[in-house]
C-alpha cells in the first residue's frame, strides 16, 4: 500500500515538473516582471533611519582588476542627501545597483587625481542626468587639476549627449543638466550647509600632490575618510573623536608576494610597480594605530590591495587587531555602516538582497 503511494507521489512530481518546464518562458517573464517592479519602486532611503549617519561602500577596489570590487567610492548619507567621495571605475553602477537615488547626490569630492578615483565620473554623470532628469550639472570638487578632468570628460561625452537629447527629448534629458562642473578646493572647511560639515585635510601620497582625506560631521556624529596615503600624523589629528575611520588597505606582505611573482616570471616592469606602490600607502597596522590614537569607534577598510577570495581576507589586515581593539571590518561593495552615535555600529549589504 505504502509503495503505491510513493509511485503516485512520484508521478505527480513528474507531471508538475513537466508543467513547469512547458510554461518556463511565462514563469521566467513573470518573475522578471516582478523583479523589475520591485527594483523600480524600491526606496532604500526610507529604510535608512533618519537619525543615523550612514556610510556606504560603492567601490572598495583599487587599480588592480577585480570582478568583485569597483574602484574607489564611498558615500556618506545624512539628512536624506548623498555626499560621494571618489568615483572610481564601476562605482557609479554599484551606487545605482545599491538602489541609492542618484538625484540626491549633492556632489562628488575627489581625494586625489589618480584615475582609479575618478574614472567612474563619466558613466555616473550620464546615469544621473538621464535617470533623474537632472537640471544642473553634477558638482565635482577636488584638488587643483580637477577642472581639467571634468572639462575633459564633458568633452568626451558631448557627442553622446546630443544623441540622448534627440532621442528622449529635452523634458527627459534637459540640456542644462548635462555633464559636471569642477571646482578646485584647498584643505579646510569645504562644505557647510544644514547640519553637514565637510573638512578636507592634506595627506601624504607623494608624488600625487595635493592629496586629501575628508572628514564629515553631522549632528555630533562623524566619519573620516583617509583617501590614499602613507602614514602621516595628520590622519589621527583629522580623525580625532570620529565614530568611524574609513582607511585604505594595502597588505605589504601580499604586495611583496606579487612583486616576487612578477620578478620570477620575468616581468621586471610589473615587479617595479608592485615595489613602488608599497611606499605611498598606509599599512593595516599603521591604520589601526591611527584609529587608536584618534579614539575612533570603528575602523573600516576599503581600497583593498590586493583583492583576494573572501575566505583569505582575514590575512589582509596583518597585525591590525593588536593595534586597535575596536571593531574592524574589511568592507565589500554594497555595504552600508549605520552610525547611531554610540559604540554600536550596524552593517548591511544592499547588493545581497
Ligand atoms: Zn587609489
Ligand atoms: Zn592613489
Amino acid at each position: 500500500m505504502r509503495k503505491k503511494w510513493v509511485w503516485v507521489a512520484l508521478g505527480l512530481a513528474v507531471l508538475a515538473g513537466g508543467a513547469v518546464y512547458v510554461k518556463r518562458d511565462a514563469i521566467a517573464m513573470s518573475l522578471i516582471q516582478r523583479g523589475a517592479d520591485a527594483a523600480m519602486s524600491r526606496n532604500i532611503m526610507a529604510e535608512l533611519r533618519a537619525d543615523q549617519l550612514h556610510v556606504g561602500f560603492c567601490g572598495t577596489g583599487s587599480p588592480l582588476p577585480s570582478r568583485d570590487r569597483a574602484a574607489a567610492c564611498t558615500v556618506v548619507i545624512a539628512d536624506g542627501t548623498l555626499f560621494v567621495f571618489d568615483m572610481g571605475e564601476g562605482s557609479g553602477e554599484t551606487l545605482s545597483l545599491m538602489g541609492l537615488p542618484l538625484d540626491k547626490v549633492r556632489g562628488v569630492w575627489l581625494t586625489h587625481l589618480h584615475s582609479d578615483h575618478f574614472e567612474g565620473l563619466g558613466p555616473f554623470t550620464l546615469q544621473r542626468w538621464a535617470g533623474s532628469t537632472a537640471r544642473t550639472p553634477l558638482p565635482v570638487f577636488g584638488p587643483e587639476g580637477v577642472i581639467e578632468i571634468t572639462e575633459g570628460l564633458n568633452r568626451a561625452y558631448k557627442i553622446d549627449s546630443t544623441y540622448r537629447i534627440a532621442h528622449h527629448g529635452e523634458a527627459v534629458v534637459p540640456p542644462s543638466g548635462f555633464g559636471m562642473t569642477g571646482s578646485a578646493i584647498s584643505p579646510g572647511l569645504v562644505y557647510n550647509s544644514g547640519d553637514v560639515r565637510i573638512t578636507a585635510f592634506a595627506v601624504d601620497h607623494d608624488p600625487v600632490r595635493p592629496a586629501f582625506g575628508y572628514r564629515v560631521d553631522w549632528k555630533g556624529r562623524s566619519v573620516t575618510i583617509t583617501g590614499d596615503t602613507a602614514y602621516t600624523p595628520a590622519l589621527a589629528a583629522a580623525a580625532k573623536g570620529s565614530d568611524l575611520l574609513v582607511s585604505e588597505l594595502l597588505s605589504p606582505h601580499m604586495v611583496k608576494m606579487l612583486e616576487n611573482s612578477a620578478r620570477k616570471s620575468g616581468n621586471a616592469n610589473r615587479a617595479k610597480i608592485f615595489a613602488d606602490i608599497q611606499d605611498y600607502h598606509i599599512s593595516p597596522g599603521q591604520a589601526a594605530d591611527v584609529a587608536k590614537r584618534a579614539g575612533v569607534g570603528m575602523l573600516a577598510f576599503t581600497h583593498i590591495v590586493p583583492s583576494v577570495p573572501k575566505p583569505f581576507e582575514f590575512a589582509l589586515t596583518d597585525d591590525a587587531a593588536t593595534h586597535f581593539d575596536g571593531p574592524t571590518e574589511i568592507m565589500h561593495d554594497g555595504d552600508v555602516i549605520s552610525i547611531s552615535g554610540g559604540p554600536a555600529f550596524s552593517t548591511r549589504n544592499l547588493l545581497s538582497r
